[in-house]
């Protein structure tokens, strides 16, 4: 018997034991700064001569180490590879397939501080916005294998006399698995996990900035006794292996999280079917956010704005759940403002790996100068209240200061595009149906929030927020597996809700067989 689904806790690091096991993890994985990690095709290990570095963003000359970059060749044999494990994969029974995830699940367990310290290294997470990812990761493989297990039970139809029909779920063959580098860990697993447990076999090409962590997460899956060929490793370029594979007849299915730029790309190139190909691929494509917080006055202001800060500044802004607009009536616009603003400006900025820090580096140079190019706009379109300015530590790293621009149109750019960084924009609202519509004037639809007492005012925002995820008087960050199933609305994505019930048929095809006796 599977015990019920619980969440994974996360560390408490107030507890010295438990800052000792971290500090011990990170001095590991710096001890194994600069390994090399090769691709993982059929079970072997492969090299093609081609590396990609992975920096630490916090001191951007460190390399975190490198990963073998895969080219079109290497692609063409994970293929062969993923297909040629499938029949013998895809017959393994779904509890079979759930044990191996449990069986992982434990094992990362054991090492979480592992996989926490190398998101620190390679990401920029702080100590408890790492911890989180790999809590997160856990609970995907513990989820998932349960829900693996339920689907595979019976499933109630109406049954008519002289007959017996039974409906079963069955794999759709091989995937290819790409998510992005904000959560390098747990969206990697709780793909990679889903593709594999509902009978798939699967093709990973991680993010290209946090290519050491999910090298890490399939060694583990192997110590975890996974066969050879069910998941194989392929880093390299998202635009030259990424199109290569979604174009491919072979291709099955595309298991996407990015941005809403490349989801829409690969959502068109693999809508065209090819010489060849033998089915309609199905994509499962989950993109970015523009997320709002609305707040009447009415409400706690006060934990209005921690939970504003919290969501907007949380690994640097770097979450698809951040909230970048805060959408305030009137009355109370000032107060919020300057509270937000206040604790903003006391957050302790630094490295990610001292425990002080509560906020570090963003994840590159390409993504410092588009932060900055945001905060100049911001000053165009509204008022720069705090922060705006990269650095403040002696340029070791892609450092921005939390950011709050206040009085920006919410037609502007500052309210419309993604950031994906620490940038904050402060919008008014004359009153509660204005603030609704400005919260759903965007094309995306992720995260929301209303800070408020009034029970008719979160009633209307219950039917009319149009958001896959929306909370009231708490953060919109930090959605939880099994309480929280997680997906966006609109250019947000197809809302395939992960951790939740029902994600897993999304990887599966439903079979009907009928008999007369
Ligand atoms: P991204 O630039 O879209 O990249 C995501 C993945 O797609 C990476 O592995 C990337 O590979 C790959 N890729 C790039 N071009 C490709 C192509 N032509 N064909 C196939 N794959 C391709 O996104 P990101 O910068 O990693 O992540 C940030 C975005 O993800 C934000 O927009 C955020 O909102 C969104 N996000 C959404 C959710 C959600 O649940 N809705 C969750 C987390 C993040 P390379 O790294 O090699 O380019
Ligand atoms: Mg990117």
């Amino acid at each position: 018997m599977v015990p019920e689904f619980a969440n994974e806790p996360l560390t408490d690091f107030s507890l010295p034991a438990n800052r000792q096991a971290m500090r011990a993890a990170l001095q590991q994985v710096k001890n194994e700064f600069g390994r090399e990690w090769p691709l993982v095709i059929g079970g072997e290990r492969v090299t093609s001569g081609a590396w990609i570095d992975s920096f630490n963003p916090c001191q951007k000359r460190e390399l975190v180490g490198r990963v073998a970059r895969a080219a079109r060749g290497e692609a063409e044999r994970a293929l062969d590879a993923a297909w040629e494990a499938f029949p013998d994969w895809s017959r393994w029974r779904p509890d079979q397939r759930a044990r191996l995830l449990f069986k992982a699940a434990e094992l990362m367990r054991t090492k979480k501080h592992v996989f926490s310290a190398t998101m620190v290294y390679e990401a920029g997470k702080t100590w408890p916005e790492a911890d989180g990812d790999t809590a997160e990761a856990i609970d995907f493989l513990e989820y998932y294998g349960r829900e693996a297990i339920r689907l595979a039970g019976p499933h109630p139809l109406t049954r008519l006399p002289g007959e017996d029909n039974d409906l079963m779920y069955v794999p759709l063959g091989v995937g290819v698995v790409i998510p992005p580098w904000n959560f390098p860990l747990a969206i990697t697993c709780g793909m990679t996990a889903a593709a594999i447990v509902t009978g798939n076999t699967a093709i990973l090409k991680p993010a290209s900035l946090t290519p050491i962590i999910a090298a890490r997460m399939v060694e583990l899956l192997e110590e975890a006794g996974l066969p050879r060929g069910v998941v194989n490793f392929l880093a390299g370029s998202g635009g030259e292996i990424g199109d290569f594979l979604v174009s491919h007849p072979r291709t099955r299915f595309i298991s996407f999280t990015g941005s809403r730029e490349v989801g829409t790309h690969i959502y068109a190139l693999a809508s065209q079917v090819q010489q060849g190909q033998r089915w309609l691929k199905r994509v499962v494509a989950e993109m970015g956010g523009k997320d709002a917080i609305i707040v009447d006055e009415t409400a706690d202001l006060e934990s209005a704005a921690a939970g504003i800060t919290t969501s907007a500044y949380g690994f640097q802004g770097q979450k698809c759940s951040a909230a970048s607009r805060a959408i305030v009536l009137e009355p109370v616009y000032q107060d919020v403002l300057g509270r937000v603003a206040r604790q903003a400006e006391a957050l302790r900025q630094g490295p990610a790996e001292d425990p002080a820090s509560q906020i570090a580096a963003v994840i590159d140079e390409g993504q410092f100068n588009k932060v900055l190019s945001y905060v100049d706009i911001g000053n165009r379109e509204g008022r720069l209240v705090v922060g705006g300015e990269p650095d403040g530590s002696g340029n070791e790293g892609w450092y921005i200061q939390p950011t709050v621009v206040a009085d920006v149109p919410e037609d502007g750019r500052l309210a419309q595009e993604e950031i994906f960084g620490p940038v904050l924009s402060f919008i008014r609202a004359r009153d509660y149906p204005h603030a609704l519509a400005i919260a759903n004037n965007t094309e995306y639809g992720l995260t929301g929030g209303v800070y408020s007492r009034d029970r008719r005012r979160l009633e209307q925002a219950r039917t009319e927020f149009q958001v896959g995820n929306l909370y009231f008087n708490r953060k919109i960050t930090g959605a939880m597996v099994g309480a929280q199933p997680f997906g966006g609305f609109d250019m947000s994505g197809t809302d395939s809700k992960a951790g939740g019930p029902d994600y897993l048929q999304l990887f599966m095809q439903a079979k009907v067989v009928v008999e007369r006796f």
